[in-house]
């Protein structure tokens, strides 16, 4: 697996809930439901038995890594902010879902909002943070409702505001809505748009964790990181790594969609394989249609065909492949799709949301939309591929944030693994799915 020895694939060891538990069955508007099934229990300790720096040394070795997409330790990023002096220091809950095909931080918002609420009051407490902002996708209206009905109930029961649970820490939340902008949800835009400004993604280094919000320290974590927190306090370490690989150890939030029959959203250990998702979780392929491909980790990121269907899904293997965890969304699509086609509307989206602040991203998610349009319609010639993949490359060495360095990985694994088909669009000079068509996109 190259992943360096797994853990736990045994996938019944997972049997308790750990990210969902109570989602579903707990009133999300009731923090009483909440404590009754060990909310808040996970900050007690942290707040009466434990130092910060104890906290970060737990949320270290539990191995945990962050899971917005990019999969950075998360104990190691709150390790460089907590030791730095400054008048004051900031945790932001990134919520700010935008990946086409996640949904998993809009389920733990919607039907536990206190997890989150409490992994973030340990964060701030980690780290010596004195506010803690959660930055919600402005189309997520009743994540937003919840959440702020959680924080007050926090904050009447003592958990927010000043001398929390007597221990001498103070610490509140805001939470603030985007306003739909894709580019809000990279970790600067985002800070950007907090500060009242245009969501411009900031030049890393220095990263948030140093020089963030107000130019002050910054945490940025996502969701479904922090809902992982209040258990691991109360668990440790080790039992934690007792699931997912050694490379990745816990539990994840996969979103299996497209061509299968179940699809959903499921907690599972890292570690399954693509293949034991979509038989295990999803029901198999829809209506038995054989499997062609699978966009890996939102729409980022590189395709899958089927000769990696066995490749195990943690962060160094999927990467190793040409594709990701990322936010763990697995695309998987069938026969009857067509590669350009779906290509093409992925460029649509990265040009619609290109935020025009710096001239590789800007210019070029416009040729490579243009450029596949052409392919899709007949007029493209073999030379474009090469094109596409150049611009694709020179973006990702050039644009300001992920959201320029992203086309190069479906590029160009689409061009090498599906190659055939992108030439039988070129010299049939048709689509032979017969799915391409002017008006499918703008
Ligand atoms: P990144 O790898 O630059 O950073 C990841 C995190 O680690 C950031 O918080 C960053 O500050 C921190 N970090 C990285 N290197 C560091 C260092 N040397 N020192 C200190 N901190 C460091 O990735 P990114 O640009 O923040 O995010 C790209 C990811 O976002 C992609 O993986 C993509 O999947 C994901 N994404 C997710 C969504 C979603 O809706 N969940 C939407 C778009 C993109």
């Amino acid at each position: 697996s190259g992943s360096g020895g797994r853990v736990s694939r045994d996938l019944d060891v997972h049997r308790e809930l750990v990210l969902l538990h109570g989602v579903g069955e707990i009133d999300p508007e009731s923090i009483d439901d909440y404590l009754r099934i060990g909310g808040y229990e996970a900050l007690k300790k942290a707040l009466t038995a434990m130092t910060p720096e104890t906290v970060v040394e737990e949320v270290k070795e539990s191995g945990l890594r962050g899971r917005g997409g990019a999969g950075f330790p998360t104990g190691l990023k709150w390790s460089f902010t907590l030791p730095l002096k400054a008048r004051e220091k900031y945790v932001i809950c990134n919520a700010d879902e935008g990946e086409p095909g996640t949904f998993k931080d809009r389920y733990i918002m919607e039907g536990n909002p206190h997890r989150l609420i409490e992994g973030l009051i340990i964060a701030g407490y980690a780290v010596g943070a004195c506010t803690g902002y959660i930055y919600v996708r402005g189309e997520y209206a009743l994540s937003m409702h919840r959440l702020q009905k959680a924080v007050e109930a926090a904050r009447e029961k003592g958990f927010l505001g000043k001398n929390i649970l007597g221990s001498g820490f103070d610490f509140d939340i805001e939470v603030r809505a985007g306003a739909g902008a894709y580019v809000c949800g990279e970790e600067t835009a985002l800070i950007e748009s907090i500060e009242g400004l245009r969501g411009n993604p900031r030049v890393k280094p220095p990263f948030p964790g140093v020089r963030g919000l107000w130019q002050n320290p910054t945490v940025v974590n996502n969701v479904e990181t922090l809902a992982n927190i209040p258990a691991i306090i109360v668990r440790g370490p080790a039992w934690y790594r007792s699931f997912g690989t050694e490379d990745s150890p816990g539990v994840k939030l996969y979103q299996i969609c497209g061509h299968v029959n179940h699809p959903q959203i499921v907690e599972a250990p890292l570690g399954l394989t693509l293949r034991e998702l979509i038989e295990r979780y999803g029901g198999g392929m829809r209506d038995g249609v054989p499997f062609k491909m699978c966009q890996t980790g939102g729409a980022s990121f590189g395709f899958f065909t089927a000769e990696h269907l066995d490749t195990v899904m943690d962060y160094a293997s999927m990467q190793k492949k040409g594709g990701a965890l990322g936010s763990g969304t697995m695309l998987v699509m069938n026969e009857k799709t067509c590669v350009v086609d779906v290509v093409r509307n992925i460029l649509y989206f990265f040009q619609h949301e290109s935020c025009g602040f710096c001239a590789p991203c800007r210019r070029g998610t416009r040729v490579l939309y243009d450029t596949i349009t052409r392919i899709a319609l007949g007029d493209g010639r073999e030379s474009d591929l090469d094109l596409m993949i150049e611009v694709a490359h020179t973006m990702s060495a050039t644009a300001n944030c992920a959201l320029g360095m992203s086309p190069i990985f479906f590029v160009r694994t689409t061009i090498e693994r599906l190659r055939d088909e992108y030439l039988a669009h070129i010299t049939d000079r048709k689509c032979p799915l017969g799915v391409c068509r002017p008006e499918s996109r703008k």
